[in-house]
């Protein structure tokens, strides 16, 4: 990883020309270095010569690009040729019209400007990392990774003869760190028609964002952030492995970006009675002047894709961390195996010491030899008085077969508590005909 925000320009410049080596591109040689000038990079693609300047600058205005294009042209070479500036920030609107301009014409020295943005799509595709301040937040906090031993612990306090801590495997995990911003926000804003005021907005809001993905959005079942420490992102790393994804914008446009959605969120439509005793509706919308960000913290929040092997079964546990709290994000612990039942309001789950699975009530059966509980999917079966029972093996269920040979008659029928009540019913009612006939 490079982090672009801590090199010098020279610094700057020997990276950009490593990428465009890593690029393909040939020949690539930075020049001379002249005083506080910066140095040009020639390099060559086929018979093309290119003349790139590199700007290790937050903005990059269009002098630069037009002295650029002046150097070209008297750049020594048959061919055809080209310029290229490079920038770790942004280039001004002036400059990228000017490159604009030069394609537009058919100019015979184009310029193509890479930005901060560019340089880092450029960098991934060939497995660079270039990490860069200007264009995104780095990170060094996260949230604590936990203990998944801990959390398999709680999540299988839910299912009924679950192994205990320890007779429990130690969990497989792995970890990845994705970026938030913690966002609190102020909003104070007051509407007004002519009957006075419809509408008034005070509140402090707490916002999180998900800064993953090219567009930033509000994270949903969120862990609770109240009260967590971060830790050191590099010293959570040691411990537990795993990659961090980068941010994708800085933290002022996450600012932003939360700014506005506190607009549309705290939009609403206010009815009210006007002195002629006509009802309005008003759409009442705070401005983000009427928003304060009171705090924006980046951080990771880890999210831990961890597993236990049980028996024939791993049963697996995705989740969002802040130390041993987490929000489940993957439950594979309460879930039956055989059918669709999942989720931690839907029934009762049911650990399978035989086979290792966790099943809902329809698909447990007790065991009856041992009477610990057994799934339908392992166990093995045999018809005791027109009644099925469960085994966990045949042995189990040889073993019982002699036990029911060596019943007296008269406990047989207990077998199949049904039959056996349909049984009493029928012959109560016999013996109630009997005794009318009689009687
Ligand atoms: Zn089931
Ligand atoms: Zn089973």
């Amino acid at each position: 990883m490079t982090l672009l925000d801590g090199l010098s320009g020279f610094e700057f410049e020997d990276a950009v020309s490593s990428l465009f080596r890593a690029h393909g591109y040939e020949n690539v040689q930075v020049g001379t270095r002249v005083a506080d000038e910066g140095r040009d990079i020639t390099m060559y693609d086929g018979d093309t010569a290119y003349v790139v300047e590199c700007k290790h600058t937050d903005t990059v205005s269009r002098p630069v690009v037009q002295k650029l294009h002046s150097a070209i042209a008297t750049f020594d070479h048959d061919g055809p040729k080209r310029g290229m500036v490079v920038t770790s920030g942004r280039f001004t609107g002036p400059a990228e019209e000017y490159a604009d301009r030069l394609r537009k014409r058919d100019d015979p020295h184009l310029i193509d400007l890479v930005d901060g943005r560019e340089l880092r799509k450029l960098g991934e595709e060939v497995g660079m990392d270039l990490y860069n301040g200007r264009i995104e937040i780095l990170c060094e906090e996260t949230l604590p990774v936990g203990d998944p031993e801990t959390v398999f612990v709680d999540v299988f306090e839910d299912v009924a003869n679950a192994p205990s801590r320890a007779d429990l495997p130690t969990p497989d995990y792995d970890v990845r760190y994705r970026p938030v911003v913690d966002v609190e926000a102020v909003t104070r804003a007051t509407f007004e028609t002519s009957v006075g005021v419809i509408h008034r907005i005070d509140r402090r809001d707490h916002l999180v964002v998900e800064a993953d993905g090219p567009a930033p959005r509000l994270a949903s079942d969120l862990v609770d952030l109240t009260g967590v420490e971060t830790v050191n992102l590099e010293t959570a790393q040691q411990r537990h492995g795993g990659e961090a994804v980068r941010f994708q914008h800085t933290e002022s446009e996450y600012r932003e970006w939360a700014t506005d959605r506190l607009c549309d969120l705290l939009e609403t439509t206010v009815t009210y009675t006007g002195d002629n005793n006509v009802t309005y509706h008003k759409d009442c919308r705070p401005s983000p002047n009427d928003v304060a960000v009171r705090r924006a913290n980046p951080l990771y929040i880890p999210r831990v894709d961890a597993g236990v092997g049980l028996g024939e079964y791993t049963h697996n546990l995705e989740y969002a961390a802040a130390g041993n709290r987490y929000v489940t994000r993957e439950d594979g612990i309460r879930r039956c195996v055989h059918c669709d039942t999942a989720g931690p309001e839907a029934a009762e789950y049911t650990y399978c010491e035989n086979c290792g699975s966790i099943s809902c009530a329809t698909h447990t059966e007790e065991e009856r030899l041992t009477g610990d509980p057994v799934c339908t999917g392992c166990a093995v079966t045999g018809d005791f008085f027109f009644a099925t029972k469960y085994f966990f093996d045949e042995g189990n269920r040889e073993t019982f077969r002699e036990e029911y040979e060596a019943m007296p008659f008269y406990r047989k029928p207990l077998e199949n508590p049904y039959l056996a009540a349909g049984v009493a019913v029928a012959l109560v009612l016999v013996l109630l005909v009997l005794v009318g006939a009689f009687v």
